[in-house]
């Protein structure tokens, strides 16, 4: 039985401090919630907000990790080093990872294999380009992106993924996918993960949209069949935003 998940990404925003303000609020308002909840601050506020969430019904996430667990990788942070930490959850294969920094497939296919043996959450990030959606890509794109994310993955590890796909022209931009539109490209992502694994992890499988995730469009998102939550980018950068997304169904 799958059930709702709502995750703030919250980028490369906010110092220790702020970051620890919003974690107190959100953990504040949001403790009786029924949802699931995740919020990835920025790697330096990492460890002063995991206190903050202590004994809370608030995940810790991070934005991304390396590759390898620990050695010569200047400027990386190992799953080690985030554990350490309190850190449950990762995010891998967000579009701006992909397209800015240019990680391929085969490396955040690393990162989730690596994630997953430390047994660490990992949210996988898929979703096509405008010029890829305008040239009938969109699904070929998208399983390319679930198959080589997910190789080598068996299915017990599965239940620890979720999918959130995020069409890349709806992040940061405002515009997002219509309900019926997000719906049936989960539904389709649905049917990937039904050939690779079976119906039952199809039917169990977690999968978030992304794109302009906004207070007042969450609740008609996450009526759809196949979206099971929300992960938020802009939109969670305040309490006054984030909260009700999470509470949409209230
Ligand atoms: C994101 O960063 O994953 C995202 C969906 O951002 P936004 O909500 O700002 O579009």
């Amino acid at each position: 039985m799958r059930s709702y998940y709502i995750a703030g990404n919250w980028k490369m925003h906010k110092t220790v401090s702020e970051s620890v303000q919003l974690a107190q609020e959100l953990k504040d308002k949001l403790s009786g919630s029924k949802e699931k909840i995740m919020i990835a601050p920025a790697f330096t506020a990492l460890d002063a907000v995991s206190k903050v969430l202590k004994g809370s019904n608030i995940l810790l996430g991070a934005q991304n990790m390396g590759p390898e667990e620990q050695g010569a990788h200047t400027g990386e942070v190992s799953v080690l080093m985030l554990k350490d930490i309190g850190v449950k959850v990762v995010i891998l294969g967000h579009s701006e990872r992909r397209h800015t920094y240019l990680e391929t497939d085969a490396l955040i296919n690393k990162k989730v294999r690596l994630a997953l043996a430390h047994d660490m959450e990992v949210i996988l990030c898929v979703g096509e380009t405008l010029a890829e959606r305008e040239a009938g890509m969109l699904e070929s794109v998208v399983s390319t992106q679930l198959k080589e994310g997910l190789a080598g993955v068996g299915v017990d590890a599965l239940s620890k993924v979720t999918i959130a796909y995020e069409p890349v022209w709806a992040i940061g931009t405002g515009k997002t996918a219509t309900p019926e539109d997000a719906d049936a490209v989960h539904a389709y992502c649905r049917s990937v993960i039904r050939g690779l694994y079976g119906e039952e992890a199809a039917k169990n499988v977690v999968i978030q949209y992304g794109g302009s995730v906004k207070p007042d469009n969450a609740a008609s998102l996450m009526a759809k069949p196949n979206i099971d939550g929300a992960l938020v980018g802009g939109a969670s950068l305040d309490a006054k935003t984030f909260v009700p997304i999470v509470q949409f169904r209230s």
